[in-house]
C-alpha cells in the first residue's frame, strides 16, 4: 500500500450544522420562507449592521467593508450566512464573501479584465474566444459576491446594458458564425433569472440550429439551493441536453442541503461538472482539494477545472504560487479515482484561453525511448 506523508490527513472540520435557528436572527423565520429563494434574495446581508448581527468583525473585514462600498459589494444570502462560522475569521465560508482591507490594494500586474474578455466581445457580454464556442454574461448579478471574482468588474453592477437589445444581438451572432456549436450560459449568475426569463434565453438559443452543446455556468446550488425548485428542474429537462457547471471551493460548501440540490439537477438529467478556484488559506492543501473532490463525486459531479486564481486586481491575498495547484494535482493523481482528478489551468493574461499546467511525467523521449516516471516517483520506459 504506497502512502505519502500528505495522507497523513489533519481532519477537516465537519459539515456546518444547516439549521438555521441556531442563528438568533433567524430564530422566527419560517421554514417556508427560508426555503424560497425570493426570500433568501431579498433578505441577502449587503451593510455592515446586518453583518454584525451575525458575527464580530475583525478590523480588516471592517475596513473592507467601508471600502467596498459602490465597488464590488458584499452580498451573502442568509443560507450562505448560516455556514459561517462566526468565532473564526479564517472560516473559508467567511474569506470568501466578507471583504477585506486587502481587497483595495493595487498592484502593477494586476487587470481589471485579467483575461481580456471585453476585447474579445462582439456584443456585450458575449465573449468569442474560442472558434466553436461562446460564453454568454446572461445576468450581471449573482446571490453571493464571491470576493475574488474574476469578473468583478461587472458583476453586481449594470454596465452590459439593455437585456433584451443584448439577448438579441447575441442571438444574431451566433446565428450568423455557423462555426459556434457550444454555448455557455454564465454570468453571474444566469440561476438569478426568472424561469421565464432563462427559459427564453434557453429556448433561443436552443433553437439556433449550429447549436448543438447548451450548458450552463452557476454557483447558485452552492449559495442559494433553494433556487433548484421543480418547476426549475423541469423547464431545464425540456430542452435537454444542458450540462452544468457547478463553482465550488470548499468541502463546507457541500451540506445536506446543497447536495439535495445537486442531486435534483442530476436526476433531471443533467450532468454536473465543477469549477473551483485554488485559493490561498482556502483550498490550497491537497487534502482540502481531495475531500472536495470526492465528496463532488459521491454527489454525482464531475470534477473539471481548479482554476489557477486570475491576476484581477483585488484579489493578490487569494492567489498562490503556480506550484501549489501542480503540488495539488500531483498529489491527487494515482492517489485517489481518476474521475476526482480536474484539470488544473491558467486563464491566460491577456486572453490566450485556459492553458492546462501539470506535474511533469516525462522524464526523456530519446530514439524510441520513453522514459516516465508513475504517481510513486518510479521510473518506466516504453519503447515505440
Ligand atoms: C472557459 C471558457 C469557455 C469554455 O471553455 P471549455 O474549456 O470548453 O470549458 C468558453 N469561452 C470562454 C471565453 C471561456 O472563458
Ligand atoms: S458566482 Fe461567479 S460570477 Fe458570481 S461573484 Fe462568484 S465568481 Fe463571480
Amino acid at each position: 500500500m504506497p502512502t505519502t506523508s500528505h495522507e497523513q490527513e489533519i481532519k477537516i472540520k465537519e459539515a456546518p450544522s444547516t439549521d438555521y435557528q441556531r442563528f438568533e436572527v433567524y430564530k422566527d423565520v419560517v421554514e417556508a420562507d427560508w426555503e424560497d429563494w425570493h426570500w433568501q434574495i431579498k433578505n441577502r446581508i449587503q451593510t455592515k449592521e446586518q453583518l454584525s448581527n451575525i458575527l464580530a468583525l475583525a478590523r480588516d473585514e471592517e475596513e473592507g467593508l467601508k471600502h467596498s462600498e459602490g465597488r464590488l459589494a458584499m452580498a451573502i444570502t442568509p443560507y450562505w450566512a448560516n455556514l459561517m462560522d462566526a468565532a473564526d475569521k479564517n472560516c473559508p465560508i467567511r474569506r470568501q464573501s466578507v471583504p477585506l482591507a486587502a481587497e483595495f490594494k493595487k498592484y502593477p500586474h494586476e487587470m481589471i479584465d485579467p483575461c481580456a474578455e471585453d476585447r474579445d466581445s462582439p456584443v456585450p457580454g458575449l465573449v468569442h474566444r474560442y472558434p466553436d464556442r461562446v460564453l454568454f454574461i446572461a445576468t450581471e448579478q449573482c446571490a453571493m459576491y464571491c470576493r475574488h471574482c474574476t469578473r468583478r468588474r461587472l458583476v453586481g453592477g449594470k454596465n452590459l446594458g439593455s437585456y433584451a437589445k443584448r439577448l438579441d444581438a447575441t442571438i444574431e451572432y451566433i446565428k450568423a458564425n455557423k462555426k459556434i456549436r457550444d454555448c455557455l450560459i454564465s454570468g453571474g449568475d444566469p440561476l438569478m433569472l426568472e424561469d421565464s426569463q432563462l427559459e427564453e434565453i434557453i429556448k433561443r438559443i436552443r433553437d439556433i440550429s449550429s447549436i448543438e452543446f447548451l450548458r450552463l455556468g452557476t454557483r447558485v446550488p452552492i449559495t442559494m439551493p433553494m433556487r433548484i425548485t421543480e418547476q426549475l428542474v423541469t423547464m431545464l429537462k425540456k430542452y435537454k441536453p444542458i450540462w452544468i457547471s457547478i463553482h465550488v471551493n470548499h468541502p463546507l460548501e457541500i451540506t445536506p442541503r446543497s447536495r439535495k440540490a445537486l442531486d435534483m439537477l442530476s436526476d433531471g438529467g443533467m450532468p454536473l461538472g465543477s469549477q473551483t478556484v485554488l485559493l490561498k488559506g482556502i483550498n490550497d492543501r491537497p487534502f482540502i482539494m481531495k475531500k472536495l473532490m470526492q465528496q463532488l463525486l459521491i454527489s454525482r459531479v464531475r470534477p473539471y477545472y481548479i482554476y489557477h486564481c486570475d491576476l484581477a486586481r483585488g484579489t493578490a491575498h487569494f492567489r498562490t504560487p503556480v506550484a501549489a495547484g501542480v503540488n495539488i494535482i500531483e498529489k491527487l493523481r494515482g492517489f485517489t479515482s481518476g474521475y476526482a482528478v480536474p484539470s488544473y489551468v491558467i486563464d491566460a493574461p491577456g486572453g490566450g484561453g485556459k492553458v492546462p499546467i501539470g506535474p511533469n511525467y516525462v522524464i526523456s523521449q530519446n530514439k524510441g525511448r520513453f522514459l516516465f516516471r508513475n504517481f510513486q516517483g518510479k521510473i518506466y520506459k516504453y519503447i515505440e
